[in-house]
C-alpha cells in the first residue's frame, strides 16, 4: 500500500505564539557528528578573531581600523582613505561569495559561520546550559514562582552573560583602537576617553540584549539574508531538509504500515528556532544541522539507517534526479569571474605610495623679475601607503631652461605618513611656451626595494 504523505503545515514558527506574542525557544541538548564539528568550527572561529589584534604582521596588527586616522591594516596590506574605492571590490566580492555559497550550500553561513550563530551557539547558550541545566530543567523552573534557586542561577546567568559581552566587546574594540591602546584604556578612567567607553557600553549593551532575550529573533525578523534566502537558493542547493516519502505516514515504530518517522518530536525539541523540519524547508531554519544529529540519535536507536533529516537538495530529498550543472550556477560563476579579473586589476594599481602635483590656490602664475621669469607654484602631495617607513627622493626631469625649487627632495615618511612640499618653477618667459608641462619623479626606497613614479602638471605663463 503506497504511503500517504503527512501534510499538515503550521501556520506560523514556533518562536510566535497564535496571538503574536513572543514564545520563548527552549531547545534541547543534542549530541552528534554535526554538533561536534559545529563546536570545533565555533572554536576555531573565535580564537582567529580573537588572535587576529594580537598577531603583528609587517609591524602592525592583521587587522586594525584606525578610523581616527583613516589608516587601515589588514593582513600585511596598508589601506588609507584615498583607497576607499577598494571597499567596493571588497564588498561586492563577500556578497557575490556568499550569494554562491547560498546557492551551493545553502544556509550554510547562518549554521556555521553567522557571528549571531557562534556567539549564541558557542558561548552564550552554554554558558546558560551550565547554570540553568538541561532544557526540562529550564523549561520547569521558568515556570516556578521565583525561589532561592531560580534566583541564584538566574542571577549567576546574567552575570557570566554580562562578562561575556563585555569580553566580546572589548576585543571588538581593539580592531578600532589597537590592543595596546585598548590594555591603557582599560587602565585609565573612562573620563579620559569617553567616546571609545561609549562604544564599548552600547556595544555591550547590544551583545548582552541580544544574547540574553533577542536571540533566534535576530535570525527571523531582522536579518535581511534570512529574508533572501529564497530567491538565492534552487531546487538543487543543499538544505536541512526531511525525506517525508521515507518518513510519512508517522507512527508507532512497531507499526508496519507506518514510515521511518516515529513523531518523537526530537527534532522540534532541538531546534533554536522552534520549528519543525517536517514541514518543510521554511524561511526560519538557519541550517543549523541540530534536527539532523537529534533524527539520527532516534535512529541509530530503532536501528533504522539514519538520514531521514540530512543535508539534501529538495530534488534529494523527494528522491528525484540531482543536477550540479545549472544555468544559475554558470551565471553566478561568470559574474565572479568578472569580479575577479575587475578585482585582480583594482589591486595592482594599488601602490605602495602616492605622489600628486598640485597648483596652489590664488594667481595660476606670477610674474617676476620685472616681469621677466614665470613663477608656477605647486604642492606635492606625498603618501607613504605601505607598512614600512621609507625614503624618498624628488627630482625634477626634462625641465632645461627652467629652475625648479623643491622645498625637500629628499625626506623620509613613516608608514602612512604624508607630507606637502611646495614647488616653483621659474621660466624665463622668453622660454615660456603654451602647453609645456613640468614632470616630477618621485623615487620611494626601503631597504628591499626601489619604486619610481612620474607626476606632472601643466604651467602657465602669458600668452606671447
Ligand atoms: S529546522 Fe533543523 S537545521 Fe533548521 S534551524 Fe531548526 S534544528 Fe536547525
Ligand atoms: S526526530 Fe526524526 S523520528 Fe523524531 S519526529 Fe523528528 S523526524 Fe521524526
Amino acid at each position: 500500500m503506497p504511503k500517504k504523505i503527512h501534510l499538515d503545515v503550521v501556520e506560523q514558527a514556533s518562536s510566535l505564539r497564535s496571538d503574536g506574542s513572543r514564545n520563548h525557544v527552549h531547545p534541547a541538548d543534542v549530541k552528534g557528528r554535526f554538533v561536534k564539528a559545529r563546536y570545533a568550527v565555533f572554536a576555531l572561529l573565535i580564537a582567529v578573531w580573537a588572535a587576529l589584534p594580537w598577531i603583528q604582521i609587517g609591524g602592525h596588527p592583521a587587522m586594525y581600523l584606525d578610523v581616527a586616522s583613516r589608516h587601515f591594516y589588514l593582513f600585511g596590506a596598508t589601506f588609507n582613505a584615498q583607497d576607499f574605492w577598494l571597499v567596493f571590490f571588497l564588498l561586492s566580492g563577500v556578497g557575490l561569495g556568499l550569494i554562491l555559497v547560498t546557492t551551493i550550500f545553502g544556509r550554510v553561513w547562518c549554521g556555521w559561520a553567522c557571528p549571531q550563530t557562534v556567539f549564541m551557539e558557542g558561548v552564550f547558550r552554554r554558558i546558560e546550559r551550565l547554570v540553568e541545566g538541561p532544557r526540562n530543567q529550564r523549561v520547569r523552573r521558568n515556570a516556578e514562582p521565583m525561589g532561592f534557586d531560580k534566583l541564584w542561577r538566574k542571577t549567576l546567568k546574567h552575570v557570566l552573560f554580562v562578562l561575556a559581552a563585555l569580553v566580546v566587546s572589548h576585543i571588538f574594540l581593539s580592531f578600532f583602537v589597537s590592543m595596546p591602546s585598548l590594555l591603557s584604556m582599560i587602565g585609565s578612567s573612562p573620563a579620559e576617553h569617553p567616546t571609545a567607553f561609549a562604544w564599548m557600553a552600547i556595544v555591550s549593551l547590544i551583545l548582552y540584549g541580544n544574547f540574553a532575550w533577542f536571540r533566534e529573533q535576530l535570525c527571523l525578523i531582522v536579518c535581511p539574508y534570512g529574508r533572501l534566502q529564497s530567491v538565492m537558493t534552487d531546487r538543487e542547493s543543499l538544505v536541512v531538509g526531511y525525506d517525508a516519502k521515507r518518513g510519512e505516514p508517522r507512527g508507532k515504530a512497531k507499526d508496519p504500515n507506518a514510515g521511518d518517522c516515529v513523531d518523537c518530536k526530537r527534532c522540534v525539541q532541538v531546534c533554536p528556532t522552534g520549528i519543525d523540519i517536517r514541514n518543510g524547508l521554511q524561511l526560519d531554519c538557519i541550517g543549523c544541522t541540530a534536527c539532523i544529529d537529534a533524527c539520527d540519535e532516534i535512529m541509530d536507536k530503532l536501528k533504522r539507517p539514519r538520514g531521514l533529516v540530512r543535508y539534501d537538495s529538495l530534488n534529494g530529498l523527494e528522491h528525484k534526479p540531482k543536477r550540479v550543472a545549472r544555468p544559475r550556477l554558470l551565471l553566478y560563476g561568470a559574474v565572479i569571474l568578472a569580479w575577479g579579473v575587475g578585482a585582480f586589476f583594482a589591486l595592482r594599481s594599488h601602490t605602495s605610495f602616492e605622489a600628486n602635483l598640485l597648483r596652489l590656490r590664488g594667481a595660476p602664475y606670477h610674474l617676476i623679475e620685472d616681469g621677466q621669469v614665470v613663477r608656477n607654484l605647486f604642492n606635492l602631495h606625498l603618501v607613504n601607503k605601505a607598512s614600512e617607513d621609507a625614503s624618498f627622493t624628488i627630482e625634477a626631469v626634462g625641465m632645461e631652461g627652467s629652475e625648479v625649487t623643491i622645498g625637500h627632495p629628499e625626506l623620509q615618511l613613516d608608514s602612512l605618513g604624508s607630507r606637502e612640499i611646495a614647488v616653483y618653477i621659474d621660466t624665463p618667459v622668453a622660454d615660456y611656451e603654451v602647453g609645456s608641462r613640468v614632470t616630477l619623479r618621485v623615487t620611494r626606497r626601503t631597504s628591499e626595494d626601489t619604486e619610481t613614479m612620474d607626476t606632472d602638471a601643466a604651467l602657465l605663463g602669458p600668452r606671447r
